[in-house]
C-alpha cells in the first residue's frame, strides 16, 4: 500500500508540475481523498519525527538542519519547499518517503499543528519563537500556544526550547527530557528593536522581570510572584558577531562562521544546533553544514548583480520581521540602497497597518542613498518613510520589475531588499535576472 500513495503521488506532482503548480501540496490532498489516515500509514516506520516551529525562522531552521544533514550524507526527509501544512506534510513522506528512511525533519506552521498531530506525533519538537503574526488567521497568541499545549499533554514528547522566550517556556510542563538553548546575556548586543509584546506570567498573570532582554520578550526574565523563569540552557551561544554574516561560538567551543546574515539568524543556527546535536551528530559535521548552507528562498538570501552589488533579499510580514531586517545594514559599513516592496493580497493580510508599528528609525543611523518603495502599497511605504524623517532618496515605482530595475542602475556595493509575502516571488525572480 505504501508503494500505492508513493506513486500516486508522485504521478500528482507531475500532473501538477505541468499546471504550472509547485507540486508540493497537491498530493497530500489527492491521497488524502484515498484514505483519509494516509499520514499516519506513511510516518508508521519512522523512528524519529522531529517537528520543527515557531512564528519566525522555522523555515530557515529546518532548512539549515536538511542541509547539515545532507552534506554529512544522512537519509531523511525535510519539506524544504516549505510545504509546512497538512497537505505539504503528506506529500513530503509520500514523495520523498523509502522503505529504509527513519528520519524526519519536518517544519510545521503554528495554526497547522492540531490538524497534522491528529495522524502524526512528533518524537522531538523544536519551538524558537512566538511573535505577533497573522493574527487574521490566528487569533490571539495566548489562544495559540495554548492551543498548541493542548496538542503536546501527555504524548511524551521531548521538547527543544529557546528558553528566552517566555512565550516558548510556558510549553515546558507539556514535554518530557525538555532541553533549552539560549543566548549568553554579555554574547552579543541585538539591535534595539523598539517592540514590546506583552511581558507577563503564564501561571499567575503578574509581570516578568527582565534582568536582560535581547530584543522584543527575548532575554532572562522571571516572575515577580509565583517560580516561571528562565530555563538553564543546555547550549548556549557564548560570543557571536555579525558583519553581516554569522561567526558564533556555542558553549566557548570552535566558532562556527556562517553565510547568514542577520542578527536574529543566531537564534536560528543555534535551534539547529541543539537539535542536531541531540540526533548525535558529530561537532565536526555540524559545523561544516551550518558554516555551508546559503538561503536560495527569499529569507537571507544572497544575490549578486552584475555590476558587482550585493543585494540580500529578505522576506518580512510583520513588525518584528521588518524590524530585523531594516536592522541588518547596521552591521554594513558602505553606502547602501534598500527596495521595499508592499502588497496587500489576500496572503499577506489586507490591513498593512503594522508598518506604522514597525521601528523605521532604525534607518537614521544608516548611511543610506536611495530607498525604492514598491508593489500595490508602495505610496502607504513612501508615507512611512516621509513620517520617520530618512535622509535619503526615496523613490515610487509600484511596479515591481521596473523598481528592480531602478535599484540595479545604482552602483552601491550593498543593497537590502525587503518584500512581504505575496511580493517575494516576483521581487527574487526580477533580482535574479
Ligand atoms: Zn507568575
Amino acid at each position: 500500500m505504501l508503494a500505492f500513495y508513493r506513486n500516486l503521488a508522485k504521478l500528482t506532482r507531475t500532473a501538477s508540475k505541468l499546471a504550472g503548480k509547485k507540486g508540493t501540496d497537491l498530493p497530500g490532498k489527492v491521497l488524502r481523498k484515498v484514505n483519509d489516515n494516509v499520514l499516519t500509514k506513511l510516518a508508521s516506520d519512522f523512528d524519529e519525527i522531529v517537528f520543527v516551529t515557531g512564528t519566525n525562522g522555522k523555515t530557515t531552521t529546518s532548512n539549515l538542519i536538511g542541509h547539515t544533514l545532507r552534506s554529512a550524507g544522512e537519509n531523511f526527509i525535510n519539506n524544504f519547499e516549505g510545504a509546512n501544512m497538512l497537505d505539504g506534510i503528506i506529500s513530503t513522506f509520500a514523495i520523498q518517503g523509502r522503505n529504509n528512511t527513519k528520519l524526519a525533519i519536518i517544519e510545521i506552521d503554528e495554526g497547522s499543528i492540531k490538524r497534522v498531530m491528529k495522524y502524526i506525533t512528533p518524537t522531538k519538537f523544536v519551538i524558537n519563537n512566538f511573535f505577533r503574526d497573522q493574527i487574521d488567521r490566528f487569533g490571539e497568541i495566548d489562544t495559540l500556544i495554548a492551543t498548541i499545549g493542548e496538542q503536546l499533554e501527555g504524548k511524551q514528547i521531548q521538547l527543544i526550547l529557546n528558553s528566552d522566550d517566555p512565550f516558548v517556556t510556558r510549553l515546558s510542563k507539556y514535554g518530557e527530557d525538555n532541553i533549552y538553548f539560549g543566548i549568553a546575556k554579555e554574547a552579543y548586543q541585538f539591535s534595539d528593536f523598539g517592540i514590546s509584546e506583552s511581558k507577563f506570567c503564564p501561571n499567575c498573570g503578574m509581570e516578568l522581570i527582565y534582568d536582560h532582554v535581547h530584543y522584543s520578550q527575548l532575554g532572562f526574565y522571571h516572575c515577580s510572584k509565583c517560580d516561571f523563569e528562565h530555563q538553564s540552557v543546555k547550549y548556549e551561544v557564548t560570543k557571536a558577531t555579525v558583519e553581516p554574516f554569522i561567526n558564533m561560538s556555542i558553549n566557548n567551543g570552535e566558532v562556527i562562521e556562517t553565510k547568514l546574515a542577520g542578527d536574529y539568524n543566531i537564534y536560528n543556527l543555534l535551534a539547529a544546533y541543539s537539535l542536531l546535536k541531540e540526533l548525535g551528530l558529530s561537532e565536526d559535521k555540524i559545523k561544516k553544514g551550518l558554516g555551508t548552507y546559503t538561503p536560495t528562498n527569499g529569507r537571507m538570501q544572497s544575490i549578486s548583480f552584475a555590476n558587482g552589488s550585493t543585494v540580500l533579499l529578505n522576506l518580512a510580514k510583520n513588525p518584528a520581521g521588518l524590524n530585523a531586517s531594516l536592522a541588518i545594514a547596521n552591521s554594513i559599513k558602505e553606502e547602501i540602497n534598500y527596495l521595499l516592496v508592499l502588497n496587500d493580497n489576500g496572503a499577506d493580510g489586507i490591513d498593512i497597518s503594522w508598518i506604522w508599528d514597525t521601528d523605521f528609525d532604525i534607518l537614521l543611523g544608516q548611511n543610506i542613498n536611495n530607498i525604492v518603495c514598491s508593489g500595490k502599497r508602495a505610496k502607504e511605504l513612501a508615507l512611512r518613510l516621509k513620517y520617520c524623517g530618512v535622509n535619503a532618496n526615496v523613490v515610487v515605482n509600484e511596479a515591481i520589475p521596473e523598481a528592480v530595475a531602478k535599484l540595479k542602475s545604482y552602483n552601491e556595493k550593498y543593497a537590502i531588499a525587503i518584500p512581504n509575502y505575496t511580493a517575494l516571488v516576483e521581487t527574487q525572480r526580477e533580482l535574479e535576472k
